[in-house]
C-alpha cells in the first residue's frame, strides 16, 4: 500500500446523512425491456426502474433538516400567508429585487413575464435558448435570437465564461430592431451550453448596452448561485452571497425555478423592481397560478424555498455541490471520454457527436446514448440535442443544434462519491462498446416540448459499417 500523500487533503461534504431512501437494483435484461417499453426516452421510464437518477437537478434536491422543520411551520392561510412574507423578505435580502410574485415553478414566471412584455413580432435576444423560456416567448408572439458567444457552441472550447453574451451581436440586434426588443433575457448559468457561467464583466457590459437602448434586462436566475461560484473561482474572490446580489442588481427582474439552486422540490417566482410591471404580474398570477401571496405554492413550499435560498448562497454548500460535479467530470475527462469543457455547474455533459460519430444527427445520437447508458447500469441521463431543440414554429423545420449532448445532471445533496464512481465506470463501459450503438427514429412526436413525451424505435448500425469503424480497444489510465 502506498503511504497517503499528506500534501493532499481530501475534502468532504459539509453535512451528514440523517435519512436514507433505498433504491432498487435491476438486471440488464430487465432494463432492456424497460427502455424499450419507454420508447427509448428516459423521461418515460419509471423512477422505480432507475438506480442512479441523473435525469435532472430539477426538484430532486435533498432538503435540509431546517427546510423540513420549515415545512412544519408553513402558514397555509389562503391570503397573506406568513410564509409568503418570509419568502419575500428572503428574496429582497439575497437577490435584492423589490417585488415578488410567487408561481408554481419557473415556467409559471416565464409565462407571466412573456405575456406582459412581449407583443407579436417582438424579438428577444438571449444567451442561448432554454426550452420552456423560448416556448413561452414564442407563445406570446415573440422570436428568440441567440446572442451567446460562439465558444458556447464548441464542446471542446475551454473559455472560462461560455455563458457570455456576444456584445457585438447583441448590439446589432438592438440597433436593427428599434422598438421591437422588449427585453434581453440572460441566463446564469446557461443550462443548454452545459451549465456554463456568464462573467460579471460581461453582464455589466450587457447592462450598459440595454440601458443605452432603453431595453429591460431579465435574468433567468435558476442557477445564479452556481454561476456566482464560477465568478468567485475565476473572476473575483467575493463571497458567493455578495456575487449573487451583484448579478441580480445588474438586472431589472428575474424568473426563478426554486427546484434548482433554492434547494426545494417545487416552486418558483417572478421578481421585479418596476412597480408597474409587478402590478400587471400580480394581476395575471391570479388567473394562471393562484393568489399573489401563494401563486401555486403551499405555505410549506414557500417556507422551504425561503430557507433553501439562504442555504444555497453559502460558500461551503456551493463548494461541495459543484465539487461533486467536477469530480465526476474530471474522472471522465481523464479517461478520454468526450465531455463539454470546462465542466459545468449542475452536471456533466457528454459530447454525443464525438462519442457516437457513426450516428447522424437526424438519428438522435444523444437520445440513443442516454438509452444505452441506462441499459448498461440503470443510470438515467437526458438528451440535450436535436430532440430537445424541436422545430421552428413557422417553417416546421427541425432545429439542428451544434451541440448534441447527454446531460448527467447531479441532484443537490443526494448522491455520494461512490455513486459518481459507478456512473463514471458505466459510461466508460458504454464508450468501449460505442461502435455497436445505432440511432433512433421518432415513432411519436408531440407538438410542444417534444423531448418530454416523444417515443422512438432503434435504427441499428449496419454490420459492415460497425466492423469497419471498430477502433482499437481503449487504453484506460
Ligand atoms: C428548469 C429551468 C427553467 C424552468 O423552470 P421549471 O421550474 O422547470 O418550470 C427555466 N430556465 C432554466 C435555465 C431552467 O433550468
Amino acid at each position: 500500500m502506498p503511504k497517503p500523500n499528506l500534501t493532499h487533503r481530501s475534502w468532504a461534504e459539509p453535512y451528514k446523512i440523517k435519512v436514507v431512501e433505498p433504491v432498487r437494483m435491476t438486471t440488464r435484461e430487465y432494463r432492456e425491456r424497460a427502455i424499450a417499453e419507454a420508447g427509448y426516452n428516459t423521461f418515460l421510464l419509471r423512477s422505480d426502474d432507475v438506480y442512479i437518477d441523473l435525469l435532472t437537478d430539477s426538484g430532486t434536491n435533498a432538503m435540509s433538516d431546517r427546510q423540513w422543520a420549515g415545512m412544519m411551520i408553513g402558514d397555509e392561510a389562503y391570503a397573506g400567508s406568513r410564509s409568503f412574507y418570509h419568502l419575500e423578505e428572503t428574496i429582497r435580502r439575497f437577490y435584492g429585487y423589490q417585488h415578488v410574485v410567487p408561481t408554481h415553478q419557473g415556467r409559471g414566471a416565464e409565462h407571466i413575464i412573456s405575456q406582459i412584455l412581449i407583443r407579436p413580432g417582438d424579438i428577444i435576444p438571449g444567451n442561448m435558448y432554454f426550452t420552456t423560456t423560448r416556448v413561452h416567448q414564442e407563445l406570446a408572439g415573440g422570436k428568440f435570437v441567440d446572442v451567446i458567444i460562439p465558444e458556447a457552441h464548441e464542446p471542446a472550447s475551454e473559455h472560462p465564461f461560455k455563458g457570455n453574451v456576444d456584445l457585438g451581436k447583441l448590439e446589432e440586434v438592438l440597433r436593427s430592431n428599434p422598438g421591437r426588443v422588449p427585453y434581453v433575457s440572460v441566463a446564469a448559468t446557461v443550462n443548454m451550453a452545459g451549465g456554463q457561467p456568464i462573467s460579471l464583466a460581461n453582464l455589466r457590459a450587457v447592462r450598459d448596452l440595454t440601458r443605452r437602448h432603453g431595453v429591460l434586462l431579465i435574468l433567468d436566475a435558476t442557477r445564479v448561485a452556481e454561476n456566482a461560484y464560477f465568478n468567485q473561482q475565476r473572476e473575483c474572490a467575493w463571497p458567493i452571497a455578495r456575487i449573487v446580489h451583484e448579478i441580480c442588481s445588474l438586472t431589472d427582474g428575474c424568473t426563478m425555478s426554486a427546484k434548482k439552486d433554492p434547494l426545494a422540490n417545487i416552486g418558483g417566482f417572478l421578481a421585479l423592481n418596476d412597480e408597474g410591471i409587478a402590478e400587471k404580474a400580480r394581476n395575471m398570477v391570479v388567473i394562471y397560478e393562484g393568489l399573489h401571496t401563494y401563486g401555486g405554492m403551499s405555505g410549506r413550499d414557500m417556507e422551504a424555498v425561503a430557507i433553501g435560498i439562504e442555504e444555497s448562497v453559502s460558500d461551503e454548500h456551493m463548494h461541495a455541490r459543484i465539487g461533486q460535479v467536477q469530480y465526476l467530470g474530471e474522472k471522465l475527462h481523464r479517461w478520454g471520454i468526450p465531455i463539454v469543457l470546462p465542466i459545468g455547474g449542475h452536471g456533466v455533459f457528454l459530447d454525443a457527436r464525438a462519442f457516437l460519430p457513426n450516428v447522424a444527427q437526424e438519428l438522435c445520437p444523444a437520445q440513443s446514448l442516454a438509452a444505452a447508458i441506462y441499459t448498461d447500469s440503470g443510470v438515467r441521463s437526458m438528451e440535450r440535442g436535436i430532440v430537445s431543440a424541436g422545430r421552428d414554429p413557422e417553417t416546421g423545420e427541425e432545429h439542428k443544434p451544434r451541440l448534441e449532448l447527454v446531460r448527467l445532471a447531479i441532484p443537490r445533496r443526494v448522491y455520494t462519491q461512490a455513486h459518481m464512481d459507478v456512473t463514471a465506470e458505466s459510461i466508460l463501459s458504454v464508450y468501449t462498446e460505442r461502435d455497436r450503438i445505432g440511432g433512433l427514429k421518432f415513432v411519436h412526436e408531440p407538438k410542444y416540448l417534444r423531448f418530454f413525451q416523444a417515443r422512438f424505435a432503434p435504427v441499428p448500425v449496419a454490420k459492415e459499417e460497425a466492423a469497419e469503424k471498430r477502433t482499437s480497444p481503449l487504453t484506460v489510465l
